[in-house]
């Protein structure tokens, strides 16, 4: 691998010029644009590789086409033609870091990012618990934002059959489960759990499931299903408690009470970006979304020195996410033109007629 360690004593921080944290697509895709230029970098996350992909459940598929969440000019190929599932994207990815040499410091969590004495960043990471600094000239977060699941807020959330994620369908098998959201995560799980052979039932707060948010080839046959109640329809109503065995949910219309059992809920409402990284780095954060501040021609942050890269800049989205993978490849291009001094006007030709602000159907 290209990128070795230099070697240094351990009070002594190690040098690079560009620290990349999170190598999630973008942040790989990145690592692939600064090697193509020459730009000396180091990549970590805190996870593996594609971290984030790799909790979404065995076998989930990407809702955008494969040509809009393939990186670094790589073809993202499946044998059928199909949209790429979670394990084909992640092989994708090992062969892209493979391919380009590109070294990850896996299992590295970045967990803080200052000046240091000569105007740089040291940036401390903390392989296995033990501090660890790097200095760099600059720093890109590319650190996605779907930290955490997002919390109803309701007595007995925490009890152990609570669940934000979605885990390998077979666990549900003869179960009862009950999934709370209404959006395509929520709709393609409860989908799926009924098809695995649990008994699946759905609360959402609108009165119907929100057909404009709903992928097309999910939503004749969730409506099927809710309409003959083989999945249990609680459209219009909200969870206020959940207790060992069921789950209390409370009518939008009158306010009444209806008891549902369940074995498994499942809270698919949506995911936080952590904050914490941001705020020790100094970036202002604004609106409801908590969005990071930055200059959308160059990505870089209020703080001179640290960019954005990727879903990361939409903070916490909102139900109607409209960042994605697939519209962010063009932070890559200007983030690079920043370092090393080109400058560009606008996103990149190749990018350009791919800029949308949901993915693609
Ligand atoms: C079920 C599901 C389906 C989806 N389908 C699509 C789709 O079809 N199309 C689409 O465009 N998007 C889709 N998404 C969203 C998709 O996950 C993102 O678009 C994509 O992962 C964003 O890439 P990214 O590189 O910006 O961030 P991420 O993939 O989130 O990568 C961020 C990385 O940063 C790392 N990290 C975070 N903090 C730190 C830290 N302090 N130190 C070190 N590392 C850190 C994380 O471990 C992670 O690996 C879907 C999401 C879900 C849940």
């Amino acid at each position: 691998m290209s990128n070795p360690q230099p070697t240094a004593s351990p009070d002594e921080a190690r040098s690079t010029r560009v620290v990349i944290v999170g190598a999630g697509p973008i942040g790989l895709e990145l690592a692939v644009a600064l090697r193509r230029c020459g730009i000396e970098f180091e990549l970590f996350d805190a996870g593996s590789i594609g971290h984030t992909i790799s909790w979404w459940a065995p076998q989930t598929r990407w809702f955008s086409s494969n040509e809009r969440i393939a990186i670094a000019g790589v073809p993202l190929l499946t044998s059928d033609q199909s949209k790429a599932t979670r394990e084909q994207y992640l092989t994708y990815l090992r062969g892209v870091a493979t391919q380009f040499e590109i070294r990850v410091h896996t299992q590295c969590p970045v967990v803080n990012i200052a000046r240091d004495d000569s105007d740089r960043f040291a940036v401390t990471t903390k392989p296995g618990g033990q501090p660890s600094v790097w200095s760099a000239e600059a720093v890109v977060l590319a650190i996605g934002g779907t930290d955490f699941p997002k919390r109803l807020g309701i007595p007995g959330e925490d009890l152990p059959h609570v669940d934000g994620y979605l885990r390998e369908t077979h666990r549900y098998f003869g179960r009862d489960v009950l999934i709370v959201g209404g959006r395509n995560s929520a709709i393609e799980a409860a989908l799926r759990l009924h098809h695995a052979g649990a008994n699946v039932s759905l609360s959402y707060r609108g009165s119907e499931v929100p057909e404009d948010h709903i992928k097309y080839w999910l939503l004749p046959e969730i409506k099927g299903l809710l309409a003959a109640g083989r999945i249990g329809d609680f459209t219009g109503t909200l969870p206020v408690r959940i207790t060992s065995e069921c789950v209390h949910l409370q009518s939008i219309d009158d306010g009444s009470i209806v008891e549902v059992k369940a074995d498994d809920v499942l809270t698919l409402i949506g995911y936080e970006q952590d904050k914490t990284l941001m705020r020790m780095a100094g970036i202002e954060l604004s609106d409801s979304m908590q969005r990071p501040t930055y200059d959308e021609n160059t990505m870089q942050t209020n703080v001179p020195g640290i960019y954005i890269a990727g879903t990361a800049t939409a903070g916490t989205q909102s139900s109607k996410y409209k960042t994605f993978l697939e519209n962010c490849h063009d932070h890559v291009d200007k983030i690079v033109a920043h370092l090393s001094g080109r400058h560009i006007d606008s996103a990149p030709l190749q990018y350009r007629d791919q800029i949308m602000t949901q993915p693609e159907s």
